[in-house]
């Protein structure tokens, strides 16, 4: 079969690579964009709903954005800096809404508060101080705090009632949170990418090689799942989206910048509860601490969410452990990454983090009455009969060569990009899809410099996300003037 020749792949159907698709179609609606996914239907990995959490993660609930160092002072910067990249996102949909090219936002975007619960003396006061820094910064103005039981009965019913009167608790509340169907975005933003004559999009194909040309070219082999057709892409840019599966391609792409990587698989499940009358009764996404030996992946929440406008319940997650670097990938994913250049970081992260794997051994031995249990600390009234199990996407962590080429666990994202710039890749899983505009600005800039540099690209990036090329931590009036125009467009005031 001829090759056919292409000016971006992206590889995988997910938010990040419909997000860099969008993005790159609206800088230059010349470039030919060719999207392969493995599955039958977009955004069916981690991007579907039920496959995630749904928060905007915008660092107003999650306590592990703002650890304690060892002086048991608050440190807010990560928070900081998530919660801008959150504000890219709501620019870039928003303009997406304005636009006409999205649906009315409440298809992809609801308003939903964001509360942090604690209990106990010693997170109560680790709480108040977390309030007191963040509600000092522009970013985080407008955050509630309190410990008065009354308070806490009107913003979370749900979590007070039948509650016990004897420790000391308390909670943050910000208004304009919210859950996100990303799955939804995703398949909005693909559709709109379709009605382009530039864009093509192939389902049920795997990315099975790469191989870069002598002229910087990426030949890019692809199989039908079914009829096993194979074809060959000529790209001058890949993208490497495939989620779980970005670590093996990377891997298979032959790059130094892959050397020392590898990925450490957790599953997790959710309870779910449909029933109208129970949830009716909470509307806000309430996070609490995790739990000592947990990853900070595992911190429980009790959350509303709208998917396909159907509103629910979701209390987790509860980690597990699996070899299968994808929902729908395969039981070896984790055997066959395991290569000479990561064998010794991905030996030691083994050996020192036994109590990750204590943990995820435990998690996954629970019975649902033990995890209905832990449920009833957020929910103290919940019924077993309530609640259903439901099995979420997989996060692949990263694990990466530290300086004395032992590994170290990573729970963030991270881009990895040959130093030409003809592909770039992402790995990790968190803060994952709410923070996807500002990765795929970091990909545009590493690997569209020279476009980029021009007074179209850099006019059009503007157009699509106000605050670009300004900090949104240190200009506050900037912030407050695209917050306002976000939350009005996507009706979350
Ligand atoms: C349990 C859980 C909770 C989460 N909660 C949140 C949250 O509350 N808020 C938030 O912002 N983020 C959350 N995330 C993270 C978020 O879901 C992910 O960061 C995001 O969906 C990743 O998008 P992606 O496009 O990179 O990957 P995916 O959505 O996994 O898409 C990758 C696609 O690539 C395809 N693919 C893989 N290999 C190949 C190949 N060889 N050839 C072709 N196609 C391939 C896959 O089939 C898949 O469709 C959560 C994730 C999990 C698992």
């Amino acid at each position: 079969m001829a090759v056919k020749t292409t000016d971006v792949l992206l590889v995988g159907g997910g938010v990040m690579s419909a997000t860099l698709g969008m993005m790159l179609q609206q800088l230059d609606p010349s470039l030919k964009i060719t999207m392969i996914e493995r599955l039958d239907h977009v955004a069916h990995e981690s991007t579907d709903g039920w496959n995630n959490a749904g928060t905007g993660h915008a660092g107003y609930c999650e306590l592990n954005y703002t650890p304690q160092n060892a002086d048991g002072n608050v440190e807010i910067d990560r928070a900081l800096s998530i919660n801008a990249a959150f504000e890219s996102s709501l620019q870039l949909w928003s303009y997406l809404v304005n636009k006409g090219f999205m649906p009315e936002p409440s298809k992809f975007i609801n308003p939903v508060p964001h509360l942090s619960f604690v209990w106990g003396e010693e997170n109560v006061s680790f709480l108040r101080q977390r309030h007191e820094k963040l509600s000092a910064h522009h970013l985080f103005e407008g955050m509630e705090y309190s410990e008065d039981p009354r308070t806490l009965a009107e913003w979370m019913p749900l979590v007070m009632a039948g509650r016990k009167a004897d420790e000391p608790i308390a909670a943050t509340r910000i208004a304009h949170g919210s859950d996100v169907d990303f799955g939804s975005l995703t398949r909005n933003m693909i559709e709109h990418l379709k009605q382009s004559d530039n864009f093509e999009l192939k389902l049920s194909t795997s990315v099975v090689k790469l191989a870069q040309r002598e002229n910087g070219v990426w030949k890019v082999r692809t199989k039908e799942n079914f009829t096993k057709i194979v074809q060959t892409y000529d790209a001058k840019f890949v993208f490497l989206g495939a989620g779980g599966g970005a670590l093996p391609l990377l891997q298979k792409s032959g790059i130094p910048e892959r050397e020392g990587y590898g990925g450490f698989p957790v599953s997790g499940q959710w309870l779910v509860c449909t029933k109208p009358d129970v949830v009716k009764q909470h509307s806000s996404k309430v996070y609490g601490k995790a739990a000592i030996g947990a990853p900070p992946m595992s911190v429980p929440h009790l959350d509303t969410r709208i998917i396909n406008g159907e509103p629910a319940l979701l209390f987790g997650p509860f980690a597990g452990f699996t070899t299968k670097f994808l929902k729908k990938g395969s039981k070896w994913d984790l055997f066959g990454s395991v290569k000479g250049n990561n064998l010794a970081p991905m030996m030691s992260v083994g050996a020192n983090n036994m109590d990750l794997t204590k943990y995820l051994i435990s998690e996954v031995m629970q019975s649902q009455a033990e995890r209905c249990e832990s449920l009833r600390e957020y929910f103290p009234e919940a019924k077993n009969e309530d609640w259903t199990l439901a099995k979420a996407g997989q996060r692949v962590q990263i694990i990466k060569k530290d300086g004395e080429g032992k590994g170290k666990l990573e729970f963030g994202t991270e881009m990895v990009a040959s130093s030409d710039g003809s592909l770039a890749a992402l790995l990790g899983a968190s803060p994952g899809a709410s923070t996807a505009v500002q990765a795929m600005v970091d990909v545009i800039e590493r690997c569209f410099k020279e476009q980029l540099a021009s007074s179209e690209w850099q006019a059009k990036m503007k157009e699509m996300i106000p605050s670009y090329g300004s900090d949104l931590i240190e200009n506050a009036q900037l912030l407050r003037d695209v917050r306002d125009t976000t939350l009005k467009t996507l009706k979350l005031g």
